[in-house]
């Protein structure tokens, strides 16, 4: 088991750069995402680290040892593809035996190690079928089963869970968050979808246009996003972004936008961007639809109401911006009807030329002596 370690790695295809000197740390033994919109060039990196693609620059570090010039063969990686890759014309049993054939292992071993990764996975009962006679929850297993044989120093899975309907992905994501936690193994983990990313993630790694945009626990991401673009891909429903002005007053600072006026009192971290232009970004979960007429920090006009069982998700239309607020299960409202919303929480958060500058809740007040 090894840590992996990304340097300054540029990579082009032709003029288009894909990757614009990436630096990645990932500890051994940790689950790490690679998390980014499609063509943000995570694949790309996945697929360096392993050799199958070359690069331009940079350095891939597996453990103490310089990978960068090795051949997938020599890095000691096991990677698990969302196509599966299993041999048809084999059974389960050679499926997962294949690899260690390939390196001659003895026979005994091969039993021992095939029935260890089928337990584990466990597909003891499946081992005498075909790839076709199996679910694709069941396919899926046997290729991690084919990389868990191998005991890779990393295993690297690239959007292993794509393929499988909703329901079979998140119980799919359970198993593997097991399996990595029986492991122990460093694994890096490639995918688009950001609630994969934040259930299974001890680290993410959040790329766009080929540049790392923040590295940290999934609640980090969430709570203390670095810029806005981390802000609206993490979370769903995603952050609400308002354009306004930043105004100083009697009582402190003042977040102005069309139907939206927020105090947010004295504020030492924001004071610099007073009368500057900023985003005001809140999440739904901190917009709460103001009881009986009275009066919120945000106004706006009802469009839509989707009842989700649980709760309701309001969409409100705040001078040209729709935003989404969370409110309970219960709630009922006419369409294009006035809605006062406050802002609440900690979920509330000011960006100056798209980076974050500071939570916008006023600081909690001063205990009282
Ligand atoms: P997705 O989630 O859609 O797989 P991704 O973030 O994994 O996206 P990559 O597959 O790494 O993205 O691709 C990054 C960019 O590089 C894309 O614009 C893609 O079109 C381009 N690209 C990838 N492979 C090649 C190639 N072999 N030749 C030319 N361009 C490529």
């Amino acid at each position: 088991m090894s840590g992996v370690r990304i340097r300054n790695l540029r990579k082009s295809f032709g003029a288009v750069e894909v990757l614009g000197g990436v630096d990645v740390d990932v500890r051994e033994g940790e689950f790490c995402i690679l998390l980014g919109p499609s063509g943000c060039g995570k694949t790309t990196l996945l697929r360096i680290v392993a050799g199958l693609e070359g690069h331009d620059g940079g350095e891939v570090w597996i453990g103490d040892r310089e990978v960068s010039l090795l051949t997938p063969a020599e890095r000691d990686v096991a990677m698990v593809f969302q196509s599966y890759a299993l041999y048809p014309h084999m059974t389960v049993y050679e499926n997962l035996a294949f690899p260690l054939k390939a390196r001659r292992a003895p026979k005994a071993e091969i039993r021992e190690k095939v029935e260890e990764a089928a337990r584990l996975l466990e597909l003891q009962d499946l081992l005498g079928r075909r790839p076709r006679e199996l679910s694709g929850g069941q396919r899926q297993r046997v290729a991690i089963g084919r990389a868990i044989v191998r005991t890779p120093a990393v295993f690297l899975f690239d959007e292993p869970l794509s393929n499988l309907d909703a329901k079979l992905r998140s119980a799919m994501r359970v198993e593997l968050a097991k399996l990595h936690r029986r492991l122990g193994a460093t694994m890096v983990y490639v995918t688009h979808d950001q609630v994969e990313a934040m259930t299974l993630g001890q680290r993410i790694v959040l790329l766009h246009e080929g540049t790392v945009q923040q590295v940290g626990a999934p609640r980090d991401l969430y709570e203390r996003p670095a810029n806005l673009f981390v802000a609206t891909f993490v979370g769903t429903p995603a952050m609400n972004v308002l354009g306004g002005v930043l105004r100083s007053g009697a009582g402190g600072l003042v977040f102005e936008a069309p139907g939206v006026r927020l105090s947010l009192g004295q504020r030492e971290d924001l004071a610099a961007h007073a009368g500057e232009a900023v985003h005001l970004g809140v999440r739904p979960e901190a917009l709460v639809p103001v009881a009986g007429g009275g009066e919120g920090e945000v106004e706006g006009r009802l469009e839509l109401v989707e009842s989700l069982g649980a709760e309701c998700l309001l969409h409100v239309a705040v001078g040209d911006v729709r935003v989404v607020a969370r409110a309970g299960p219960d709630w009922t409202g006419e369409r294009d009807a006035p809605v006062a919303l406050s802002v609440r929480g900690p979920g509330v958060h000011v960006f100056h030329d798209g980076r974050r500058i500071g939570g916008g809740g006023a600081p909690a007040a001063p205990p009282t002596p």
